[in-house]
């Protein structure tokens, strides 16, 4: 019984659309191409990957991996197409992707509840009955338009701006110190010092290193939002000591005196034993973030779980419109799943597409359903798109930090990451197989 309508035919939809379809619903599934295509979008197919064919690492005790060991177990027909289109990628799950297209498309086909309609949906109404939104990173101007009228404005973002992001661990202490500016507030930053002559030569590294070359539609009006900061830097050699490296009012409290520049590291509410670079958004290759990031003094030894990046991406601000159950708080008709709703990546994507229609379809049959542990690798992901600070909001790929960290006790008694790593997938995914059992057994 129940009926429910989903947007969109790449990842996230069709994973919705069949999980939905399973559990007893009529699902009319809407597809714009190829009446009408993406910038990205090649084929007319269900589940075009648009870039790399990786659907990342299978190495056990990864995030990665933990997120896909919940999908098999709630057995995901997105990860199981993948898994029966699987191409020898080392300790990593690639797909021949016309084979996972066409398995993917098979199965919409099979399936007696889905109606696929190959139209652009350009209106939304609660009174069209429950929706899932999956329309991705590159959602049409109408959707996104309608999108933006139902979240409210400035809730919609149409491009990424993300800083890279380091392990805690990684920093070198004994090189950094803890500091507000002008001591105001607590003293939550991390301050990376650099002499003139480091900075002059972290400088000319960062004006002469390699960027990413973008595609023609994926140029950015860089007016619309914050700079790259090897943007920022060719405007003058002291610009960014004046921007995001400014130290005024950052004393190092070790020599008394302020630093020539500083970049500073900020912890993020929900991402445990990790930093944000500040204001340190960019389009460098990875391999040169790796190499240029690292002459900030205290970050030689740097682990990254994130480089920064710009690119074109439509998603809404979920933890400000998003509840936990990935409706809107205003319209809980209406559904979000895949990179529109703040997550990051392929998986990622399937794994909120999977979810969604476990959602959207218990709420077309009038049941109650309990949201997924914030315990397991899918409920983490959701936590922090839902709950984390919505003012520096960026979308978010499974990692570790945004795990719950295992107690204080357990930390100071089993030193070894790994072994801590597997400690946390062990449990999440315990709770996992507790919170399926609930759903499955309905
Ligand atoms: P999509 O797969 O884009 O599916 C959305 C679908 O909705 C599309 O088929 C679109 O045609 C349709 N649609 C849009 N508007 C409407 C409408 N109004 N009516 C009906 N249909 C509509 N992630 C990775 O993990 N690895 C990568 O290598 C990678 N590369 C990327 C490269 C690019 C250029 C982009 C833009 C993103 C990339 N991503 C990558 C990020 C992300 O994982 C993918 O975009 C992924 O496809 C997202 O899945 P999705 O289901 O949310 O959206």
């Amino acid at each position: 019984s129940g009926r429910i309508r989903v947007i969109g035919g790449g990842l996230a939809g069709p994973e919705a659309a069949l999980v939905a379809a399973r559990m007893g619903v009529e699902v009319d599934l809407y597809e714009m191409r190829p009446v009408r295509s993406t910038p990205a979008h090649e084929t007319a197919d269900f589940g075009e990957l648009v870039c790399s064919n990786s659907l990342k690492s299978e190495s056990e005790n990864t995030a990665p991996w933990l997120l896909k060991q919940e999908m098999r177990r709630a057995a995901s027909p997105l990860l199981e197409c993948a898994d029966a289109s699987a191409v020898p990628a080392g300790h990593a799950l690639a797909v021949d992707r016309v084979e996972f297209s066409r398995r993917i498309g098979e199965r919409i086909e099979q399936e007696p509840r889905i109606t696929v309609h190959r139209e652009e949906v350009t209106h939304l109404d609660e009174a069209d009955g429950i929706t899932v939104i999956a329309s991705g990173p590159l959602t049409s101007s109408a959707l996104s338009a309608e999108i933006g009228r139902l979240t409210g404005s400035g809730h919609l973002a149409f491009y990424d701006s993300i800083s890279p992001i380091v392990e805690a661990d990684s920093i070198d202490k004994e090189r950094v110190y803890f500091a507000a500016r002008w001591d105001k507030g607590t003293a939550d930053y991390i301050n990376c010092p650099f002499t003139k002559e480091e900075y002059d030569r972290f400088y000319d590294a960062l004006v002469t290193a390699e960027t990413v070359q973008e595609k023609e539609w994926e140029k950015l009006d860089y007016f619309e939002g914050c700079l790259p900061i090897e943007e920022l830097a060719r405007r003058g050699r002291d610009t960014l000591r004046f921007g995001c490296m400014k130290p005024v009012g950052l004393r190092d409290p070790r020599t008394g005196k302020t630093p020539h520049a500083v970049v500073q590291l900020r912890c993020e509410n929900l991402r445990a034993d990790s930093y944000n670079l500040v204001g340190f958004q960019n389009h460098l290759k990875y391999g040169e973030q790796a190499r240029i990031l690292r002459m900030i003094p205290g970050l030689e030894q740097a682990k990254f779980l994130r480089y920064g990046q710009i690119h074109r991406n439509t998603y809404i601000n979920a933890p400000q419109v998003l509840a936990e159950r990935l409706y809107l708080r205003e319209y809980p008709g209406i559904f979000f799943a895949g990179q529109i709703s703040g997550v990051e990546g392929y998986t990622e994507s399937i794994a909120t597409g999977m979810l969604a229609g476990v959602y959207a379809a218990r709420a077309a049959q009038g049941q109650d359903v309990m949201p997924v542990p914030r315990e397991t690798g899918l409920g983490s992901l959701v936590n922090y798109i839902t709950k984390t600070e919505a003012k520096h909001f960026q979308p978010a790929n499974i990692t570790f930090d945004l795990l719950v960290p295992l107690d204080e006790e357990t930390r100071k008694r089993i030193r070894d990451k790994k072994e801590r790593h597997r400690m946390q997938c062990e449990r999440a995914l315990e709770a996992f197989d507790g919170w399926w059992a609930g759903q499955s057994g309905r």
